[in-house]
């Protein structure tokens, strides 16, 4: 093969993949609109005072994540380890509890996965 005929070859590929990306972009903005009509109607709900705190983990923290799971006796977000008390606590869903490293929300694994991402 020629090299401008490789070139065209290659071109010809990036247009595709251009045209697919372009497909998913538009494909993700009416899902990210769906999520942020559901965010806005679940912000009605909560306090103030938790909202806020919530708002600011989000911001402040690489992975966006403010609710994360006990994942393997550790914090879902930080991976620092939760004493089985304070698990158990979790686990009553009485309160909320947070984790004392990062201050990330923590649920249990039940409560977590009783949320699917549709
Ligand atoms: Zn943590």
């Amino acid at each position: 093969m020629t090299r401008p005929k490789n070139i065209a070859v290659k071109d010809g590929v990036l247009q595709n993949k251009k045209s697919e990306l372009e497909k998913i972009i538009v494909a993700n903005e009416k899902e990210e609109k769906h999520f942020q009509v559901m965010a806005a109607e679940a912000r009605t709900q909560v306090e103030p005072r938790l909202l806020a705190s919530y708002e600011k983990i989000r911001t402040n923290y690489r992975n966006g994540l403010a609710v994360v799971p006990v994942e393997r006796d550790a914090c879902g977000g930080c991976f620092n380890a939760i004493p089985p008390q304070k698990q158990s606590e979790i686990k009553q869903h009485k309160k909320i509890m947070i984790c004392e490293n990062c201050g990330r929300i923590l649920v249990d694994d039940s409560l977590h996965s009783s949320v699917e991402l549709k």
